[in-house]
């Protein structure tokens, strides 16, 4: 039997590119179909109805039409525009990582329905101002669904007891290491028991829980930057809008010392 002409997916927007006068080519995450690319046809009119409806960050219910090469979105409708996250920048710059990191870890057409559901969650826990936490909850739930969580539990070579005490969290041997295998351990980060127990916690409860929690701005830091290597590590390379969200970091931080206007 064909495949039908039309089909219904509903999906987050990553990003968007021009296409010739008026059109763009979006890239979309869907939860029935995975990543795929679709051309968008006027949308970059100002009477284009879709218009609204495609942007990267929101959450659509999209109808589309299988092209020769590209399908074409058809009709779009908005299920979540996530206001807040176009209004505030440093909330807007996690979704945004959020957003890459998810472009560059999944393939085409590969139906990932769990890092989806993560993914919306992350978007309306950062959108009802959940801060940076809620976007670390997205980080390490993407790494374990994807096959590349660290080993937290125990020491990630030997298997042996972790005292509650400064840890080396090491990307090479695949999560926390021991005092006695820190020198075949291959280099990493000294952790805190904080982060530890953060990153610990983050397995067992949703964005809005974790983003709830009270972290100081060190310890959010830390986290972030544990994190980060480990996205690293499995990306081998840092994506870009995680160094414009340092960026972001960098200005609220002078900001709040007063030395930005
Ligand atoms: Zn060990």
């Amino acid at each position: 039997m064909p495949r039908p002409r039309v089909y219904r997916a509903e999906g987050v927007v990553l990003r968007r590119r021009n296409l010739g006068e008026a059109d763009s080519i979006l890239t979309v995450f869907s939860l029935g179909e995975g990543k795929f690319d679709a051309i968008a046809r006027g949308v970059r009119k100002a009477r284009s109805r879709m218009r609204g409806h495609l942007e990267p960050l929101t959450r659509s219910r999209l109808l589309l039409a299988r092209g020769r090469t590209l399908d074409v979105f058809t009709q779009a409708e908005t299920i979540s525009a996530h206001r807040r996250l176009r209004e505030d920048l440093a909330a807007s710059a996690e979704a945004l990582c959020c957003l890459e990191l998810v472009d560059r870890f999944t393939g085409e057409r590969e139906p990932l329905p769990e890092l989806y559901a993560l993914l919306v969650a992350a978007l309306e826990a950062l959108d009802a101002g959940g801060g940076p936490l809620a976007a670390r909850h997205f980080e390490q739930g993407l790494l374990s669904l994807l096959g590349y969580e660290p080993r937290i539990d125990a020491c990630a070579l030997c298997e042996g007891r972790l005292p509650e005490e400064e840890t080396l969290l090491s990307p090479t041997a695949g999560g926390l290491v021991c005092r006695p295998c820190r020198p075949r351990a291959g280099g990493g980060r000294a952790v805190s028991v904080t982060v530890v127990k953060l990153l610990r916690f983050a397995r067992r409860v949703d964005a809005e829980t974790f983003a709830a929690l009270r972290a100081g701005p060190a310890e959010a830091e830390e986290l972030r930057a544990a994190i980060a290597e480990l996205v690293r590590y499995h990306l081998d390379r840092e994506p870009n809008a995680r160094r414009f969200a340092e960026g972001v970091g960098a200005l609220d931080r002078l900001a709040a010392r007063g030395r930005f206007p």
